[in-house]
């Protein structure tokens, strides 16, 4: 099973995108099991739950019923890789999830029938958006009671401002359920016995073929084929270019819980989902044909175990065919590094990796040297762009209790904010630091891990800035003078560049009309 070709063609690392509670970790679990990468569904939980108990500030993921740590899970299937990036699912979430998007090649987005669209789901929609990068959707629970399949199409069309073309429709819904049509192929997926997993195919000539009448109630299945000819008549045929540019979206309705969807999705993205592609740096474009070895960190983990201070890396390799104990250029540093025990997450276990290709992901352990945005290659001197640092949505002033722990305060918040869990800012004038978050949930996590890791005891005060935005301006006399006209309200993040701290959204717009020649961005990209 570990004898990875580096052949990038047959490479699919995606992630799912949901709400919380649309069902992810079930599809998950699905997607892994009928994949064959685990023998028996239910082993995703179990494992995170045993890998919970060891660290403290995993506790809170323990009362809040929800998963920070994001993993990566490979598995072989269809004769291809398929590399599946877990995103935390929770409702605050920090730029970790929005940095894992930019390694994958495609996603899955996760809808609940009966809830439509829900704000999560825009948000990760948006970050997709932004890369251009391909969305299969899975509309879930159709076994439950649900909306109609056309106010569902119609809602991600108008909502998201995406073209869908429904592939698997469901024939009925709640109590109604029977299953779910392959308008594609004309496989009927249903259940021997009604209400249960799914087990049986049937194999029609078209949604009117007669072994429908045997199966199906004779009135559900005369406004199921009318909705399902009237869905092929009003929604977007199937565009292969159109789906890889990020235009349109492939629709399959299903269950992941009873087994409806997770095989046909596989199936899909094996077919259309597309395989690595080109990377681009501050100097040129990488292929992931290049015989030569590429990548970049997009995600850091520090104390995944509580009795070291080990961090894992978490690198996605852009090209070339990677192999363990190679020497790789740390091109922020230009030092080289021997990576030689690198992780590779199979769905069962932690292993060592002998080697890996493009799209594939390792994790490099190390003892805080690697970054977020670090380029690795074989010695080129480039940088891969494109990793967004996001304005923060929350800032809260550090106060620390006991002032003798300055330093362990420093340590924590810096490599706190290396992982991505926040982000720290150093203001001119003072010297609490300030934080920022993009999530609530973070203020917690930040204050647990800082006490049970760092054994310092901290706290956030209000501030009276509300936004967070980088300036910047090509002409270094006017950045000084605006940075120093407005001392008290620019701070500086952890690379030293200026960040202007506004009250409001007017506040914000005054400044800027006020400084036509700065520009103000709510992002900034870490390279
Ligand atoms: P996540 O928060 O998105 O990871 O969602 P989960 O996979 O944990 O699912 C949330 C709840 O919905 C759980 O109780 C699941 O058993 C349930 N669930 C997930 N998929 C389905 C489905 O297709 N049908 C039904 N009836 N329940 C589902």
């Amino acid at each position: 099973m570990h004898a990875l070709s580096s052949n990038h063609e047959i490479r699919r690392t995606f992630a799912i995108i949901s709400h919380p509670d649309a069902g992810k970790t079930t599809l998950t679990e699905k997607l892994l099991y009928f994949g064959g990468a685990i023998r028996m569904a239910g082993q995703v939980k179990a494992r995170g739950e045993k890998r919970r108990a060891k660290s403290d500030w995993m506790k809170i993921e323990q009362e809040r019923g929800i998963s920070v740590t994001s993993s990566v899970m490979t598995f072989e299937h269809h004769g291809l890789i398929f590399n599946l990036l877990d995103t935390p699912g929770h409702e605050d979430f920090s730029e970790d999830t929005y940095r894992t998007l930019t390694a994958v090649d495609s996603a899955i987005m996760v809808i609940d029938a009966s809830k439509g669209i829900e704000t999560q789901t825009r948000k990760l929609f948006e970050v997709c958006r932004l890369r251009d990068i391909p969305i299969i959707t899975l509309i879930n629970k159709c076994d439950r009671e649900a909306k109609d399949p056309f106010e569902l199409l119609d809602e991600i069309q108008e909502a998201l401002a995406l073209d869908v073309s429904p592939m698997v429709l469901p024939i009925g819904s709640g109590s109604n359920f029977h299953g779910c049509y392959n308008v594609t192929n004309g496989d009927y997926y249903t259940a021997k016995t009604r209400g249960e997993a799914f087990d049986t195919v049937v194999e029609t000539s078209d949604i009117n073929d007669s072994k429908l009448d045997a199966i199906v109630d004779p009135q559900l299945l005369e406004e199921s084929r009318e909705m399902i000819e009237l869905a092929q008549i009003g929604y977007s045929d199937f565009d292969l270019e159109s789906y890889r540019e990020g235009h349109l979206s492939p629709v399959i309705f299903g269950s992941a819980l009873k087994d409806f969807g997770p095989t046909a999705l596989l199936d899909l993205i094996a077919e259309i989902a597309p395989m690595p592609r080109p990377s681009p740096t501050t100097a040129r474009v990488v292929t992931p044909d290049e015989k030569k070895v590429s990548g970049f960190v997009f995600k850091v983990q520090a104390n995944m175990n509580s009795n070291h201070r080990d961090r894992v890396a978490f690198m996605r390799v852009c090209s070339g065919h990677f192999k363990r104990g190679m020497k790789l250029r740390q091109v922020r540093t230009s030092k080289d590094v021997m990576v030689h025990s690198p992780i590779m997450f199979f769905a069962q276990d932690r292993e060592i990796a002998q080697e890996a290709g493009p799209g594939d992901v390792i994790g490099i352990p190390n003892h805080g040297t690697i970054r977020v945005g670090d380029t690795f290659t074989e010695g080129e001197n480039i940088q891969f762009t494109g990793l967004p640092a996001f304005a923060p949505e929350i800032l809260r002033r550090v106060r620390l209790f006991d002032t003798s722990k300055v330093k362990q305060l420093r340590r924590a918040l810096e490599d706190l904010a290396e992982e991505g869990l926040t982000q720290v800012f150093k203001p001119n004038i003072g010297s609490n630091w300030i934080i920022g978050l993009v999530g609530d949930l973070q203020l917690d996590v930040l204050k647990s891990r800082a006490k049970a890791e760092y054994g310092v005891e901290i706290d956030f005060e209000p501030l009276s800035y509300n936004l967070a935005v980088w300036v910047r301006c090509d002409d270094e006399a006017k950045l000084k003078s605006f940075i120093s006209a407005n001392a008290a309200t620019v701070v500086h993040d952890r690379e030293g560049s200026p960040v202007f701290l506004a009250k409001s959204q007017w506040d914000l717009d005054y400044t800027k009309e006020r400084n036509p020649d700065i520009t103000f961005m709510k992002t900034r990209e870490l390279v």
